[in-house]
């Protein structure tokens, strides 16, 4: 497609009528490519085509105003930052020739090649990529559906959840209990709830020392687990107890007018409960069926196109992703490799060799940071960890080193939103 369009190009310099005929030509022929989702999947892959090649038209359809990161929402919840300083808006998208449409994709038609919008638009592509992140089961916990989270916030999408637990961690008063419930795996960013755990700790450790911090996990290891249970020894030893599944920790039902969290094994009165509830691709990935039935969409690890419909890609958390866990730098990485996939596609050209990489730092406090990174390689469309590649903090680090990878955590975050945002 693209070899007839700069076909056309170099016939345009050769008369001033070939010119005109040209810049129509190439106007029809221009490649479409809309992006579904403007988070840590959709805002880089938007990015990266419309800089892979201008002559691409990328569309991308996001109907929030302002995106607020899922990473250091955490540290809003300790009070050691404020929601505007991890919300970013898409003005540079825009500066970089990304036409940006204020709207939610509801269906798409993959025969058809065009995807339909709450507004009634249907938008034509040639290549559609979804990052559309995650959506609840609500329900699959019991007595857990909407209006409960109102009461008992998840803060597992970043914004107004996010404020409704700061103000519940505020008003509590000192010696209350609060509980986080973790559900079985996959879930988005396995070290969320620990990072989470420890944050509050920490403001709970300051403000309120009286206070009390369930984890109350549906599994019993986690990730960088090791290094979190050591760190909470130093930090906070008889502020935060870890409940693993095996001794009762997986929560079962939840009532948000008493303040109770059901267990196996008891009930558990709380001040403030944060329920973490279990999760599946985000809506449209579903409908679409691109998840077959599963909750998760199988990709093609090299191009990211769904196994299911050709001419989709998928990205994030809606995405079975191999080795790759669900987190924002693997949306990213995983964005990019999309993005050059696609671009080369469309110059009737091979996709590149991929290269795939992921960190996911944790605050254990303000100046202690541990990490966990990999680096992946495709094999038979699959993603897979490169041996020796990656790895996690070493144990035995002094405190000086957990100061330096905190460091690291916060220059990681303006990194990544500055690409994406910046
Ligand atoms: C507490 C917490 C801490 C985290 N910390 C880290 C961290 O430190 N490092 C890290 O790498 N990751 C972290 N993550 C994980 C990270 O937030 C996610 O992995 C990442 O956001 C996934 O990117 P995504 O593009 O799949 O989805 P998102 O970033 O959630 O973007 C999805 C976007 O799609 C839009 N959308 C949804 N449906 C539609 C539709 N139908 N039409 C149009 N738009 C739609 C949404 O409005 C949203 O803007 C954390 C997560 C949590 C919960």
């Amino acid at each position: 497609m693209s070899a007839t369009r700069r076909d056309f190009l170099g016939l345009a310099g050769a008369a001033p009528l070939a010119a005109a005929v040209g810049r129509r030509s190439r106007a029809q022929a221009q490649p479409r490519v809309v992006v579904v989702g403007g988070g840590f999947g959709g805002a880089t892959c938007a990015r990266y085509l419309s800089r892979a090649d201008p002559d691409i038209r990328v569309t991308l359809v996001e109907p929030a105003q302002d995106f607020v990161t899922c990473p250091f929402s955490n540290a809003v919840l300790g009070g050691l930052r404020d929601l505007a300083s991890i919300t970013f808006d898409y003005a540079h998208v825009e500066a970089h020739g990304v036409e940006l449409m204020r709207n939610r994709a509801v269906s798409l038609d993959p025969g058809a090649r065009t995807l339909t919008l709450t507004s009634g638009q249907t938008l034509p592509y040639d290549r559609l990529v979804l990052s559309p992140g995650i959506g609840f089961r609500w329900g699959a916990l019991e007595g857990y559906d909407e209006p409960a989270a109102e009461r008992m916030p998840h803060a597992w999408k970043a914004g107004p959840q996010t404020a409704l637990l700061r103000a519940q961690l505020e008003a509590m008063d000192d010696g209350g209990v609060v509980a986080i419930a973790v559900p079985e795996p996959p879930f988005r960013c396995p070290p969320g709830p620990y990072e989470r755990a420890s944050l509050i700790a920490h403001y709970l450790k300051t403000a309120k020392p009286r206070s009390k911090l369930l984890i109350l996990d549906g599994s019993d290891s986690f990730s960088k687990q090791d290094l979190f249970t050591a760190a909470w020894q130093e930090l906070y030893p008889g502020l935060l107890e870890w409940v693993p599944r095996s001794q009762g920790g997986q929560v079962i039902r939840v009532d948000p007018d008493a303040m109770v969290l059901h267990t196996d094994f008891e009930e558990v009165q709380v001040a403030v409960a944060n329920v973490v509830p279990p999760q599946h691709a985000a809506d449209i990935a579903r409908a679409a069926g691109l998840d077959d039935g599963r909750g998760w969409c199988a990709v093609d690890g090299g191009t990211f196109e769904s196994t299911v419909h050709p001419g989709v890609h998928l990205l994030g958390d809606a995405i079975l992703a191999g080795a790759m866990p669900k987190s924002g730098f693997s949306a990213n990485s995983q964005a990019k490799v999309c993005a050059a996939a696609i671009a080369a596609s469309l110059r009737d050209r091979p996709p590149p060799k991929p290269a795939l990489i992921n960190t996911c730092y944790s605050l254990v406090a303000p100046d202690y940071g541990i990490s966990i990174g990999g680096v992946y390689e495709v094999l038979d469309g699959e993603i897979v960890a490169i041996k020796g590649a990656g790895g996690v903090s070493p144990q035995d680090a002094d405190r000086d080193f957990r100061r330096r990878e905190a460091d690291y955590a916060r220059s990681w975050y303006a990194n990544i939103t500055t690409d994406m945002f910046g």
